[in-house]
């Protein structure tokens, strides 16, 4: 309760402002994620790894646009690629264009992609994977794993230009569309349980067109896959020719170089990317494997979007491939893991019952003494601790991602000095948990 009295007491300006902006957006926010009660913060604006709040607090970012902000804020080339696109280039073509085949053959080499198409968010990317699965497969059926967040995708392909035979001529009577979503069943499994997935295939596995899944979880906080899971499931689906959907949106070029799948050895048929690849520009894709990808180029699926591969979002992408090499990704990698050794030294000292879980750029912790393998084991985490360990952080300037399923990110902007900010703060909090 003090911890919240003060946190109402330096952010007056985020209640005032989501009270106006609750009269005009639903909960005063442009996305659900945004929301937290008694109310959010409003940032203004944004350098480095530094927001400033609309009462003119300085808080460190450790959420960076949930991970999207990898390269920092107002990364000096990517504002110097895309002033020059938006002030000589131009903006929105909607033809090809050299730009959006430069960053297609890039991704093909980078993530191992034989095609690829873009989108503008995670949630098109993975709507259109799994329309190309199941045009592929000529199979309905997906599969998800319990607690996994993907978007929010829902079934929209209802009489969208139908044929003219299935009309008829331009003076019959426009015909009744029945409204017939038709989704399809969504099996779900636990996440590093192959015994489940195996029943689930047995039974249904000649209507199951995808297997979607994030290869490790991030959004429940940080999940790892077990020894030997990933390929398993790269097994099972192979057997059952289903579609392996890796959702790489938060992992794409914060667990490594190339992803997760490049990173654990298994390779999906089908990748979705997303945030940290657009430099805080809205881009996206799905790509993968010639044969999956063939839906496109034959006919059997279409794919649209008047913004897919503009030259300003491409102008950021470029910037941001140049940007994130092999050194600085494991530079700001090797300041994450530090940065979790002193936190986990913290944790022994004052023996709490919490551990911290990292990949690549990203990290949390997690408030469990024991490991988490899947939802019933996050959900089972001591979410009252982590309520309290963020609003410590937030009360004294440093914003990890208020959804405790969210991770903190070490942007390629941070400094061992500011990550030296989080580590203090942890120490403080765990001194006075111990009090
Ligand atoms: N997939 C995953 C794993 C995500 O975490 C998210 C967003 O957080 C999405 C898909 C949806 O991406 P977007 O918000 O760009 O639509």
């Amino acid at each position: 309760a003090a911890e919240w009295e003060r946190f109402t007491s330096w952010s007056r300006g985020s209640g005032e402002h989501n009270a106006r902006a609750s009269q005009s957006l639903p909960l005063g926010v442009t996305s659900s994620f945004q929301h937290w009660e008694p109310y959010p913060i409003s940032i203004e604006s944004a350098r480095g790894a530094w927001l400033t709040d609309v009462d003119g607090n300085r808080l460190l970012d450790l959420s960076m646009g949930f991970g999207a902000m990898l390269v920092g804020h107002l990364n000096p080339v990517v504002v110097e690629r895309v002033t020059e696109a938006l002030t000589h280039t131009g903006t929105l073509f909607v033809t090809p264009s050299p730009q959006a085949t430069e960053m297609a053959e890039r991704y093909q080499t980078r993530f191992g992609l034989d095609m690829l198409r873009f989108t503008n968010s995670g949630t098109e990317s993975l709507m259109y994977a799994i329309r190309a699965a199941r045009a592929f497969t000529g199979r309905k059926a997906i599969i998800k794993i319990e607690g996994g967040y993907h978007g929010g995708y829902d079934a929209l392909q209802v009489s969208v230009k139908p044929d003219l035979a299935d009309i008829g001529p331009a003076d019959a009577p426009i015909p009744e569309v029945p409204f017939d979503v038709e989704a399809g069943t969504v099996h779900v499994i636990a996440y590093n349980d192959l015994g489940q997935l195996h029943r689930v295939l047995a039974e249904h596995g000649r209507d199951i067109a995808a297997l979607v899944v994030e290869p490790v979880i991030e959004n429940l906080a940080i999940v790892v896959p077990d020894e030997g899971y990933l390929a398993g499931v790269r097994a099972a689906c192979d057997e059952h020719g289903v579609v392996l959907v890796f959702d790489e949106v938060k992992t794409g070029l914060t667990a490594g170089y190339a992803g997760a799948s490049q990173r654990l050895g298994v390779q999906p048929d089908l990748i979705t990317l997303a945030k940290s690849i657009g430099g805080g520009l809205p881009l996206a894709a799905f790509g993968g494997k010639r044969e999956v990808m063939q839906v496109v180029v034959d006919g059997r699926m279409a794919h649209f979007g008047t913004y897919n591969g503009n030259p300003l979002v491409m102008a950021a992408a470029r910037a941001v491939d140049e940007i994130c090499t092999h050194e600085a990704l494991d530079a700001a990698e090797a300041m994450n893991n530090r940065a979790m050794d002193a936190i986990d030294e913290i944790i022994r000292t004052h023996e709490l019952p919490a551990h911290t879980v990292g990949l690549g750029v990203k990290g949390c912790v997690t408030w469990s003494a024991t490991p988490v393998r899947n939802y019933r084991d996050y959900k089972a985490t001591d979410f009252g601790l982590a309520e309290l360990s963020w609003l410590w952080g937030v009360n004294r300037g440093v914003l990890t991602p208020p959804g405790l399923d969210e991770q903190w990110l070490v942007s390629l902007a941070h400094t061992d000095e500011d990550m030296a900010i989080l580590i203090d703060d942890f120490r403080g909090l765990a001194e006075a948990l111990r009090a």
